[in-house]
């Protein structure tokens, strides 16, 4: 019983998050379109996901991945 309550929320959710990502994506042209690390271009569906987002994924791994490797800089 608990499962269909579950899924329906997780449904509502979904669908939450899909209504979010569509309003975020007719604001993207207003964010970065470019990445700061090696200046390519931030697919729209990224931009999307990740408002805010600055780097392309590639860019945002590495720089994720430096940050992990001295867990002492992690204030920001
Ligand atoms: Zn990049």
């Amino acid at each position: 019983m608990t499962d269909y309550y579950d899924r329906a929320q997780a449904l509502e959710a979904r669908q939450r998050e899909a209504a979010l990502a569509a309003h975020r994506a007719g604001h993207a042209g207003a964010g970065q379109d470019h990445c700061e690390d090696c200046d390519g271009e931030i697919p729209v569906p990224r931009r999307a996901a990740v408002p805010g987002c600055t780097r392309c994924v590639a860019c945002q791994a590495r720089h994720e991945q430096r940050r992990s490797r001295w867990p002492m800089n992690t204030t920001n």
